[in-house]
């Protein structure tokens, strides 16, 4: 039995979390859970976004399960997804966009997979604003030290995975420094993988060739704003963010994630659609090895996908939250 951190967070995080536990218990995974949240909801109980005991659990189980968290809008309210990645340095944010049968999507055969720099760049956390001058300052601090251990992650896991071809994303043309980094990082790391095919795209045609030829890449490696962005075009391609799982991840702990927010506005309605989190949870069986468990639940899962009547809302199905994860249950 392997204890994992499950974070469940805010809005409809506990309703999808419910989700996911019932399906994984149905499917007897070896899986102990270990609660503990942050967020919103721990703010207003205890006073703190990210109480110590999370951060004790994460480092006793170098495993965690995360649904999405709440950050109050305000000075002085850090993002917490943020803060976890930076304080546990999970440098790389992996998200598999995949087309699925029985999602409905403008494009068919996307099977990508994009490595995002995680803790450096713009979300470096160093800003400044001289209220005289009228002047806001945000540094992109970009290491080779961090370019080159996220260029190698995406390389290994394409040699890892039978992936044929590495997409680097950058503006070198206009960020000198910055973008040239990431792209001699690459280079580097191919020299260790030559069997893997390396280009590389700059950041504004990358994102219109992935809304014209999606099927072109296979996985794309980028710095953490272009990631960002490029992530959510990604997930809407395959079916939007509910249906799209994210991991976090470092040399010795991974935290994987369902990468919607809390959706306030259907919270606590039974409308939310579990997917998203269900399959940040199978890439997580992956990354712990319970590969049986892994596909067992993703056919479960793709079986029901098919049945639009027995998916969510937004799938364009009637199904509530608990009712889905029914379906997926009798499925397995
Ligand atoms: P959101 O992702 O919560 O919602 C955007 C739209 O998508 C809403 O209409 C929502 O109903 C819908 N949606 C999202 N997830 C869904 C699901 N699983 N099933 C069905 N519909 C779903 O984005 P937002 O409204 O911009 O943000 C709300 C809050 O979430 C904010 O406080 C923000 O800070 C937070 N947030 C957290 C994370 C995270 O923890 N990873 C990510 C993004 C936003």
């Amino acid at each position: 039995m392997r204890v994992v951190t499950l974070i469940p967070g805010d809005g409809i995080g506990p309703e999808i979390t419910e989700a996911v536990k019932s399906i994984f218990e149905a499917a007897q995974v070896p899986v102990q859970w270990e609660e503990e949240n942050a967020g919103q909801t721990t703010f207003d109980s205890k006073g703190e976004l990210i109480p110590q005991s999370l951060i004790d659990s994460l480092e006793r189980n170098r495993v965690g399960l995360k649904g999405p968290i709440t950050t109050p809008v305000g000075k002085g309210f850090k993002s917490i997804n943020v803060q976890l990645r930076q304080k546990f340095d999970l440098y790389q944010n992996v998200r598999p966009a995949c087309t699925t049968p029985g999602i409905q999507t403008k494009f068919e055969g996307v099977d990508l997979v994009l490595f995002r720099e995680n803790t450096e760049g713009l979300y470096s956390g160093l800003e400044t604003y001289d209220e005289r001058l009228g002047i806001a300052d945000s540094t992109n601090r970009i290491t080779v030290a961090g370019c080159e251990k996220i260029t190698r992650a995406a390389f290994a896991y394409a040699r890892k995975h039978g992936r044929k071809k590495v997409t680097v994303v950058h503006k070198a043309n206009i960020l000198k420094m910055a973008g040239t980094l990431m792209l001699n990082a690459a280079k580097k790391a191919q020299a260790e993988f030559p069997e893997i095919e390396m280009d590389d795209k700059i950041i504004d045609n990358m994102c219109m060739q992935l809304v014209i030829k999606p099927e072109q890449f296979d996985v794309v490696v980028t710095s953490n704003l272009f990631g960002d962005i490029l992530s959510d075009i990604c997930a809407g391609l395959v079916g939007g963010l509910g249906v799209v799982s994210g991991a976090n991840i470092g040399d010795d702990m991974a935290i994987f994630e369902a990468v919607h927010g809390s959706a306030p506005d259907i919270a606590g309605q039974g409308k939310a659609n579990p997917t998203a989190m269900l399959r940040s949870g199978i890439m997580m069986l992956h990354h712990l090895d319970m590969h049986h468990h892994a596909t067992r639940i993703t056919n479960a899962l793709n079986k029901t996908l098919l049945n639009k009547e027995q998916c969510t809302g937004d799938l364009g199905g009637k199904a509530k939250t608990m009712e889905f994860a029914d379906h997926i249950i009798r499925n397995l």
